[in-house]
């Protein structure tokens, strides 16, 4: 019998995301690598595998409905079924020339920040969801940001990146009261600040810390709590 666990990290190839396949690997997954470049997603494969993780590769750019349906074919070709999904794929968009001042915001940066960072979550979580309903105990987690709370009002202006995790956590809020009579679980967390490509390696936190709520979160008990955002402290007002 064959009972590992199976996990699939969007963005796995780098960063929190690539932490994470390497923590859920270290606790017995089975580590599916979501990414989307071949030459990242095989090296970090190679990786994964070196650091005695189980990890295989899949293709997938969250962007893609023809690229999520090939990844769940993938998915079940290889495990046959999911019982992690980690949605950690994110974009912060560009900054430049004023891109993210809400007076001068371009609305390509806001459609494409929205493109990956939230329809990416709901096209790659409802893709895999027929693989989720095999697992006995499903877990879905979406890598949101404390800047996305309006409660906080934490951050820099960023007016395509803040409110895409504002929605995401919206979002997931919405996927667990659906989920609410099923053993799907769907929580959202905050990594903290973290030295990765993403903040320019500006974050105090190491990727590890940063995996590490939503290992937390990947791994819940069934009564576990659901439709929650949560950071290593506990629970974040949003
Ligand atoms: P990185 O930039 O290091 O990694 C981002 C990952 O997402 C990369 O693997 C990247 O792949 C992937 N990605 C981006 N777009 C797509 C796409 N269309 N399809 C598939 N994969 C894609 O960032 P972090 O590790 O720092 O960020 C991970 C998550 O954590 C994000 O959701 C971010 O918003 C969130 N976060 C990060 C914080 C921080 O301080 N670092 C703070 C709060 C939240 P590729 O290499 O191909 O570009």
């Amino acid at each position: 019998v064959n009972d590992e666990k199976i996990a699939l990290v969007t963005g796995a190839n780098k960063g929190i995301g690539f932490a994470v396949a390497q923590g859920l690997g270290a606790i017995g997954f089975r580590v599916a690598v979501g990414a989307r470049d071949d030459a990242r997603r095989e090296e970090s494969v190679e990786r994964l595998r070196a650091a005695g993780v189980d990890a295989f590769g899949v293709a997938l750019d969250v962007t893609s409905d023809d690229s999520a349906a090939a990844a769940a074919a993938t998915v079940e070709q290889e495990a046959g079924r999911l019982d992690v999904l980690v949605n950690n794929a994110g974009i912060a968009g560009r900054t430049d020339g004023g891109a993210q001042d809400p007076t001068t915001l371009d609305l390509d940066v806001l459609r494409t920040v929205l493109e990956t960072n939230v329809f990416g979550v709901v096209r790659v979580t409802n893709a895999m969801l027929p693989l989720l309903r095999r697992s006995s105990s499903p877990r879905i987690v979406n890598v949101s940001s404390n800047m996305g709370s309006l409660a906080l009002r934490t951050g820099p202006v960023m007016a395509a990146y803040a409110p895409s995790k504002t929605m995401l956590n919206s979002v997931t809020a919405q996927y667990a009261r659906r989920f609410a009579d099923t053993d799907v679980i769907v929580n959202a967390c905050c990594p903290g600040y973290v030295a990765t490509d993403f903040t320019g390696f500006a974050g105090p936190r190491t990727p590890e810390q940063g995996a590490a709520i939503a290992i937390r979160l990947a791994t819940l008990p069934d009564d576990g709590p659901r439709g929650g955002f949560f950071d290593d402290e506990g629970v974040v007002p949003w």
